[in-house]
């Protein structure tokens, strides 16, 4: 039969597509299969051949309010009728000012100055450099980094060099990145109780390394793409004691965990710990576009600025820009004026309810959850083409990574979207891979 003209549109796109275009993680030879997207709107993707798929991902932790938000269109629109962009150097423009506000406001009270940046990525290299500099300024070289393995902090190469060396494939850019202290993972388990021998690898590394070292850096309570592990508050208090005790600064990584996803509206608090440098991104425009944030303590704002030279030295071209600042302004007072914690704890149960059947099957090494992140680790690595395709058919958008099928939807999903949502992973668990050997 021969093909519409919309079916031979979709085709030659996805032909150029896999032809040309590098996704995440990709090669250009043998492309994991991609899907036409065509709209979104607040939890359902639509593709262009009309399928409606279930949101399981939040385009990876960002999209918290659903797409294509009505206030936060008009926000975007708003201020794009004023100016799209202007430079920050130089200039500055209301909505940069209103966000710091906001930002420092609902942030840990010791963090009181901010750096806009492009990407999470980006506001960890921001953050690296802020604690260099803290050194350099009081003439202390200390310019290297202690973390823990099963980390993630980006792909440039600061941020990479503090990611697990292993998933982060360091060999392959050996000679390229700085080499980093890395102690084991924390203990995995968000409640499991807390020995204080586990903080011993980490605390003898510092110990050995202390003149050398900057500051350790970790993903807070949630380590994601390196794993997706949850681990207890009580460790992260021990870092923060630890931090102390040598006198490093502690960089918290809040860049997947902030605004409300792990049930409270940052990891650290959790802990009840303020770091000394924290870095947000993702979900800070509701996943409208790109951009992040690095904050600090005046202590180190105020020691980088008697240095020599006294300038934090970063400043990207569309540092504070001012679609992305009206959007996350917006998109945090939605965050705030809803009941997002109640919110939150309906999404866990969900996830509970809805995933645990899968910890029934033999292929199945474990299944958990924290506030709106539900994950089923396998005991090996699935076929993500195959399970992807599978997802789609079942009417869900779910991407695995490795041994790892997981969700943290936008948090606007109902009850009966997050109950298929979950079916669609329990059915693929049961039909697909639950036994494999
Ligand atoms: N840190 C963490 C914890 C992340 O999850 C990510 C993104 N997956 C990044 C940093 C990097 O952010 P971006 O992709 O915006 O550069």
């Amino acid at each position: 039969m021969e093909k519409s003209k919309k079916t031979h549109n979709i085709d030659a796109l996805l032909e150029f597509d896999r032809k040309h275009i590098w996704h995440p993680y990709t090669s250009m030879n043998s492309p994991l299969p991609a899907f036409l997207a065509k709209e979104a709107k607040g939890t359902r993707i639509v593709l262009a051949d009309g399928r409606e798929l279930i949101d399981g991902m939040a385009s990876w932790w960002a999209v918290i309010h659903g797409y294509n938000h009505p206030c936060l269109n008009a926000a975007i629109e708003t201020q794009l009728s004023k100016m799209a962009h202007v430079m920050f150097g130089g200039l500055t423009h209301e909505g940069a000012v209103l966000l710091a506000q906001k930002l420092i406001s609902i942030t840990p009270d010791s963090l009181q100055h901010i750096f806009f940046c492009d990407s999470g990525s980006v506001a960890v290299e921001v953050a690296m450099k802020m604690a260099v500099q803290f050194w350099a300024a009081q003439k202390i070289n200390r310019r290297r980094f202690v973390t823990v393995r099963s980390g993630y902090h980006g792909d440039t190469h600061g941020a990479m060099s503090v990611c697990d060396p292993v998933n982060g494939m360091h060999s392959l850019f050996q000679g390229a990145i700085v080499s980093q202290y890395f102690a084991p993972a924390p203990p995995s388990g968000f409640s499991n109780p807390f020995s204080p021998n586990d903080i011993t690898p980490l605390a003898e590394l510092v110990t050995q390394h202390k003149d050398d070292i900057a500051g350790i850096i970790l993903e807070p309570i949630v380590q994601g793409a390196g794993g997706m592990r949850f681990y207890s508050p009580v460790y992260l208090a021990a870092v923060r004691d630890l931090c102390d005790e040598f006198g490093i600064l502690l960089l918290a990584d809040e860049i997947a965990t902030g605004f409300g996803r792990t049930g409270k509206l940052f990891a650290c608090e959790h802990a009840a710990i303020e770091p000394d440098i924290c870095c947000l991104g993702k979900a800070i425009t509701g996943g409208y576009m790109s951009f992040a944030a690095t904050l600090t303590t005046a202590r180190v704002a105020q020691t980088i600025s008697s240095g020599t030279p006294s300038e934090l030295m970063h400043g990207p071209t569309f540092m504070a820009n001012p679609l992305a600042c009206a959007v996350s302004l917006a998109s945090i007072d939605l965050l705030l004026e809803s009941d997002w914690q109640k919110n939150i704890a309906r999404i866990e149960s969900g996830l509970w309810q809805g995933l645990l059947p899968c910890a029934d099957f033999s292929g199945v090494a474990d299944v958990r959850v924290l506030g709106a992140i539900g994950v089923v680790e396998m005991r090996f690595a699935v076929d993500v083409a195959a399970l992807q395709a599978f997802f789609v058919e079942c009417g869900v958008w779910v991407r695995p990574f490795g041994r790892l099928i997981y969700v943290m939807p936008p948090y606007c999903i109902s009850d009966s979207e997050l109950a298929l949502l979950c079916s669609a992973i329990v059915s693929a668990v049961r039909e697909r891979i639950g036994e494999q050997k």
